[in-house]
């Protein structure tokens, strides 16, 4: 790599640029990293410096940086077209797409509905689930559900159904009302039980509103398994078997957004498989193209479809349109990421590293007398960095303890991206067992200098 110092980019940036999820302040001591290449699990930045990028560049990069076989679907794919109206019009990478992807999706679940980021699958889904129950005789079912600490993306909507309070808190006013109810917490778990063990009691907070206001709920939106943004929480599959049936029985829509935990990242193709349930709207985003391009899918099923079926001057049709729908070149390398999971037994083979995985970092980790909780989740592993083990407690986050090693992991070549004291892995599938090695080993020596 050329030394291009000269070039001032990190300035420019700065002019130019406002970074999100970012203090821009902070930026005066930790400028923007200008990253000029990548391959497999490392970026490297524009003075030839090497990243290991185990949090797949926000959870996206799923089969690698500049992987050789969506590199070449998505070229093939320019070749041809790069994009076309999708009302009226169609392409066959988006067909096949489609097909392909309920063919490995939920049983039951069977249309797909195309948008471009997680936030406007999860608006998408809003909009379905209250439109089915207004044109199905139940227009007083509006209401949403969710649990806390859910994230679920950061438009208007998203926003509303989130529990964040980095993320939602000052838009408050701005926001829709929402049935919040206190979610699973196994490390802080209120019934003192264990993930592996327990009956998910802590549904009764759930139940208990559920039951009272049943009639006017349209739908009830979760993480399945995996609260990423939450500080990867992860929980039992006997809450959302719970939950499935609450919902069949009070006629409410469970919405799966999988858009974090989807595509292998729990060590099953999608996080419901874990409870074997099909949720009746499903948004996927992130490693759907395997974090080449952006795009999102909110999938349902024949029964809320149906609802929406009928002559034009009914006005039943389902109106939320994305400029950049459908588009092909995203659709190719969609397509191109399930042919290697299949073809290349991916999500097999992550099971077994997993286990590889969490070993290591539960050898290197758990004697630390700042490390609370060591979970796992496919390959997906969190790190709670607490100030006292034995109560739980937390670290004041003023002292913003994560993001000491954040930066402390930066000058090794390291890119984690904590949540608060939350440090985690949430490498590329294709991540091996030397570069986990190599990982864990750097993350250990980035916590030596702060814990
Ligand atoms: C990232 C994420 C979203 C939002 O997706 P964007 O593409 O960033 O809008 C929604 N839900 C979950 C669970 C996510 O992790």
């Amino acid at each position: 790599m050329t030394l291009r110092k000269y070039e001032n980019l990190e300035k420019k940036d700065l002019r130019y640029i406002w970074h999100p999820c970012s203090q821009m302040k902070d930026y005066e001591t930790l400028p923007p990293i200008v990253i000029d290449h990548a391959k497999g699990l490392y970026l490297y930045d524009i003075y030839g410096k090497k990243y290991a990028d185990v949090i797949s560049s926000w959870w996206c990069n799923l089969l690698g940086h500049s992987n050789p076989k969506i590199n070449k679907a998505i070229t093939n794919q320019l070749k041809k077209l790069e994009h076309v109206i999708f009302a009226n019009f169609s392409n066959r990478a988006a067909i096949e797409l489609a097909e392909k992807l309920i063919s490995v999706a939920p049983k039951g679940l069977s249309k797909v509905f195309f948008t471009d980021n997680g936030s406007s699958a999860v608006e998408s889904a809003l909009k379905m689930s209250f439109q089915y129950h207004y044109q199905t005789g139940n227009p007083q079912k509006k209401k949403f559900m969710a649990i806390s600490d859910a994230y679920h993306g950061e438009t208007v909507g998203a926003l509303s159904v989130g529990g964040v309070d980095l993320y939602s808190k000052i838009f408050q006013p701005l926001l829709i009302d929402i049935l919040r109810v206190q979610g699973p917490d196994c490390y802080r778990c209120p019934f003192n039980k264990n993930r592996e063990t327990c009956k998910a009691e802590c549904f009764v907070y759930a139940e208990k509103v559920l039951k009272k206001e049943a009639k006017n709920i349209a739908a009830f939106i979760i993480e399945p398994m995996l609260q990423g943004s939450a500080g990867m929480r992860i929980y039992s599959p006997k809450y959302l078997k719970k939950l499935r049936k609450a919902c069949t029985k009070y006629n409410i829509h469970l919405i799966a957004d999988e858009i974090a935990s989807g595509y292998g990242r729990t060590g099953k193709m999608f996080a419901c498989n874990h409870a074997d349930i099909t949720p009746d709207i499903m948004c996927v985003g992130k490693g759907l193209t395997g974090g080449y391009l952006p795009m999102a899918l909110t999938i349902t099923n024949d029964k809320i479809y149906k609802a929406f079926y009928a002559d034009y001057n009914e006005g039943k049709m389902f109106i939320h349109s994305h400029t950049y729908s459908g588009n092909p070149l995203a659709c190719a390398a969609a397509l191109e990421v399930l042919n290697v999971l299949e073809k290349e037994n991916i999500i097999e083979k992550t099971q077994e590293k997993a286990e590889f995985f969490n070993d290591l970092i539960k050898e290197e980790f758990s004697s630390n007398k700042f490390v609370g909780d060591i979970r796992n989740i496919g390959l997906i592993n969190a790190i709670e960095i607490v100030e006292d083990k034995k109560t739980k407690k937390s670290f004041d986050a003023k002292r913003r303890t994560g993001y000491k090693i954040y930066k402390e992991a930066l000058k090794l070549g390291l890119l984690l991206r904590p949540l608060g004291d939350v440090m985690y892995f949430n490498p590329p599938l294709t991540i091996t067992e030397k570069e986990m090695i190599s990982v864990v080993k750097l993350c250990k020596k980035a916590f030596l200098p702060i814990l």
